[in-house]
């Protein structure tokens, strides 16, 4: 059920973007997973190029993803934003951004 809801939340962000307080980094140098994951694999459908979630384990971040943050922005920032328990974290030249920050 969770899962639906999920897939339910994720269909609408598609169609209406991010939320409008979320921030935009102008270039993604670094993907994160803080510790908290609880494996839903959310992210990893909205952006299968960056995340992977392997049965039972936590999220983690794709080697040679970096090579996707450019085209893949949209998708990265969509899934910190929908991420239900806040741990992805994204890294900009010279700042930090979590989808837990306002
Ligand atoms: S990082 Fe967040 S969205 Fe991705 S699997 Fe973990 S809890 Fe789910």
């Amino acid at each position: 059920m969770v899962r639906g809801l999920l897939h339910t939340r994720r269909v609408w962000l598609e169609s209406h973007g991010a939320p409008p307080n979320f921030p935009t980094p102008m270039t993604i140098q670094k993907v994160l997973i803080e510790e908290g994951c609880i494996s839903c694999s959310l992210c990893m459908d909205i952006a299968a190029d960056v995340f992977d979630v392997p049965d039972g384990e936590d999220c983690v971040i794709l080697s040679g993803a970096q090579t996707h943050f450019a085209s893949k922005k949209a998708d990265i920032l969509l899934a910190a934003a929908n991420c239900p328990v806040e741990v992805i974290a994204i890294e900009e030249d010279d700042k930090q951004i979590s989808s837990g920050s306002e």
